[in-house]
């Protein structure tokens, strides 16, 4: 069978492998400990799944107006209005079936080949994945430990071309935990309209933050930036409701206008339960996101703590999402018990999951080979074994 040269050159999602493969291990019997997992292990907050039922009950399950609802657009601009000052008409609203889907639909909109988007590393693995599936070139800037895994602007001006369209930021973001600060946004956002780039900021852990930090839109720094960006988000990750399949984009109605007119001719609007219930997660009572991010937060210091404490493992302290981002590259070059070498992350995330059933995703994935991504969407005691058996596991490296 022949298959198109685009679908030949697309990576499969590393960080589903592995959650896939531990829980085939955990379906086998054996007692692993899974630090893969890109979700929230809460279950979705009991007004939202009541919002759900009460929509099939009205028989709300009919095909909905491709780009969302008007009754979810008008949640929306509330929310973006409350929690980003940032002002929108329903034109400037796009809900999708999912933030991925929404990222998807907005590549293949926006850029074909010749063009050249930025895209920070680590980076989130599908970013590089549908900009390339678009036919456009990732152009990949490498942060660092020390600044947080955060790009500066300096960084930005390297890499410009004639055919640069876009720079990506997601904040706070997966994999790092590390979100931008507005007087680094500023410049950012400065680079970027001197420059004539186009600006896609991903906040889909805008309410996961730690220590009282202050998430920023890139795209509320002025009405000029505003226009320059395209804001995505879902309510996947803050309101764990991954599986209801809601994300959506808030930008320049033209953009919003050609994007919808994809959506028209493949997936049609999103699930109209799903639609239903995420009116609810945006609008109503928040003291159930609040009380899960308290959660995270307690997880975060436990684990962040523990993880910097083992000799050879460095740990910065992440300031949102769920995720922490060790540092494992000390250990290159240190043999296990088999006299096998330790040569970058994949080599040490399968070392950890074979001798101690801990399941990590390699940073190589996010095109960060000295680290690993450790969620700690988890319950406080599997954190403690997990790295309780990874500093034992660390100790047996020679
Ligand atoms: C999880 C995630 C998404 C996609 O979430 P959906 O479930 O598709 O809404 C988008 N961006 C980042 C950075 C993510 O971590």
């Amino acid at each position: 069978m022949k298959f198109s040269n685009r679908i030949e050159q697309v990576n499969p999602s590393m960080t589903l492998a592995i959650d896939a493969k531990a829980k085939e291990m955990k379906a086998n019997g054996e007692d692993v400990i899974g630090f893969g997992a890109g979700e929230p292990d809460f279950n979705t907050p009991e007004r939202i799944k009541q919002a759900a039922i009460r929509a099939i009950e009205a028989n709300d399950t009919h095909y909905t107006p491709v780009g969302g609802t008007n009754e979810l657009k008008d949640a929306i601009i509330t929310k973006m209005k409350r929690d980003n000052g940032l002002d929108y008409d329903r034109n400037q609203i796009l809900v999708s079936c999912g933030a991925k889907h929404s990222f998807y639909n907005l590549a293949q909109a926006l850029w074909e080949e010749g063009d050249e988007v930025i895209i920070p590393a680590p980076y989130w693995v599908s970013f590089p994945e549908m900009v390339g599936l678009a036919g456009a070139k990732p152009v990949i800037i490498e942060t660092d430990a020390a600044h947080n895994f955060k790009i500066t602007v300096d960084q930005i001006k390297k890499v410009l071309t004639p055919n640069t369209r876009a720079i990506l930021i997601n904040t706070p973001s997966n994999p790092t935990g590390f979100a931008y600060e507005k007087s680094e946004l500023e410049a950012i956002a400065q680079c970027a309209l001197e420059n004539n780039l186009l600006m896609i900021s991903d906040e889909i852990y805008e309410w996961i933050i730690f220590d009282g930090f202050k998430h920023t839109s890139i795209a509320s720094l002025s009405k000029e930036a505003q226009k320059n960006c395209v804001v995505i988000n879902g309510v996947s990750k803050c309101y764990a409701m991954t599986g209801w399949r809601i994300g959506y984009i808030a930008a320049d109605a033209e953009i919003v206008k050609k994007v919808t007119k994809l959506q028209g001719q493949s997936t049609s609007g999103p699930c109209s339960i799903s639609q239903a219930a995420s009116i609810e997660a945006l609008v109503g009572p928040h003291d159930d996101v609040l009380e899960m991010v308290r959660e995270f937060e307690k997880r975060r210091n436990v684990m962040v703590d523990q993880l910097a404490a083992i000799p050879g493992v460095s740990c910065n302290k992440p300031n949102g999402s769920f995720y922490s981002f060790p540092d494992f590259s000390e250990l290159n070059g240190k043999k296990d018990r088999n006299g096998k070498v330790i040569q970058g992350s994949l080599d040490f995330t399968e070392f950890l999951l074979t001798e101690k059933k801990v399941a990590i995703v390699p940073g190589i994935a996010f095109g960060a080979d000295a680290n690993a991504r450790m969620s700690f969407a988890t319950s406080l005691d599997k954190i403690e074994e997990g790295v309780k058996r990874i500093k034992e596991a660390v100790e047996l490296l020679k």
